[in-house]
């Protein structure tokens, strides 16, 4: 296992944004999963070693708990596990919905057994902290806010492609060495966020039945207004307001890589590969995670530098479609047109 990440779904910039706009009394509110995130990041490498510290499933293993609005793991209730009867709770069992359906996702699709491909046991956390909005994966759990419904944002278990990007996280410490981060010419950390949604989006098509021209492509429809999400895949830069991600390469966002910056703008620049799938999914047609998905998770299994950049990713996942499908096949041609679509030529 390499190095973990600790990844929240809501990148920092949107969390800024709602700090001006929500009136001075509920200011608290956000800032306190302003604070709760930076610490989180502190402590990442200890939570992502605990994970070695759970046993071994030996076979699949889902179990949601109660955090009851607290971020003690300890004094959480378990409240469903697998062939449990429904609980009573609505997050409960959407997270457990999120987390069966990645899980069998991943076993059906691509023969994976849980996370690590040795069946990790799965846990979730719903109910976590007071009104914290936001939802990450740690190493080891999964952990979902409650957001606030009065500040628009919803509960973090009513996207299901929440959970598959936070768990792909894990996929992608277990299967390449990628890093967190990102400068003008090396982007490892925008493709392993890049990564993160296009499992993230397959596992909601799969769970849909939807085929790569139905899907709406969309990632994190976790506000109260439904025509807003955090992403769009298809069309990036038009999925909320101020949504800052560049639809192709000449608008990269070059930004220091730091913490205050979303480490050069992982969650920004990710739309670049982000488009390049989706419209290479969308050329060979059916459903995304058939072929497109099969070459993009063949070559997460390539050698990836772990500075990767774009360019050196594109030439992998055209290298494997010509191995999977077939020199000038449609799939190997679909993907070059994929990438040269947004200025990335292989
Ligand atoms: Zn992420």
């Amino acid at each position: 296992m390499k190095y973990p990440i600790l990844c929240q779904i809501m990148p920092p910039d949107l969390l800024k944004q709602l700090l001006g706009q929500v009136p001075e009394e509920e200011k608290n509110i956000v800032l306190r999963t302003i604070i709760i995130d930076s610490k989180m990041r502190e402590r990442r490498a200890i939570m992502g070693s605990m994970s070695s510290m759970f046993p071994l499933a030996g076979e699949k293993s889902i179990c949601i708990f109660d955090s009851h609005n607290t971020k003690d793991v300890r004094s959480s209730t378990k409240v469903r596990c697998l062939n449990d009867d429904k609980a009573d709770d609505l997050s409960a069992n959407e997270a457990f919905h999120g987390l069966d359906v990645t899980y069998n996702f991943y076993e059906n699709i691509f023969g994976r057994k849980s996370i690590d491909n040795n069946n990790m046991s799965i846990k979730g956390y719903v109910h976590w902290g007071d009104k914290y909005m936001n939802a990450f994966w740690d190493g080891a759990k999964m952990c979902y806010g409650d957001g606030d419904p009065n500040l628009g944002i919803k509960s973090f278990t009513a996207s299901i492609d929440v959970m598959g990007h936070e768990l792909t996280h894990g996929v992608t410490q277990y299967e390449s060495g990628l890093e967190y981060w990102c400068d003008e010419s090396h982007h490892p950390g925008a493709l392993n966020e890049s990564i993160s949604d296009v499992f993230g989006s397959l596992i909601k098509q799969y769970a849909l039945n939807q085929t790569a021209e139905q899907a709406d492509w969309l990632i994190g429809q976790i506000f109260t207004d439904p025509n807003l999400a955090l992403r769009n895949m298809r069309e990036p830069g038009t999925a909320r307001p101020n949504d800052p991600q560049p639809a192709h390469m000449r608008d990269y966002v070059n930004l220091p890589n730091d913490e205050d910056h979303d480490n050069g703008g992982v969650h920004i620049n990710s739309s670049i590969p982000n488009k390049a799938f989706c419209l290479a999914a969308i050329d060979i047609g059916g459903y995304a995670w058939e072929k497109a998905g099969q070459i993009w998770y063949k070559a997460l299994h390539g050698d990836i530098p772990t500075d990767c950049d774009f360019h050196t990713f594109a030439q992998l996942t055209l290298e494997t479609s010509k191995l999977l499908f077939g020199n000038e096949s449609r799939e190997h041609r679909a993907v070059r047109k994929g990438w040269e679509a947004v200025g990335i030529r292989i």
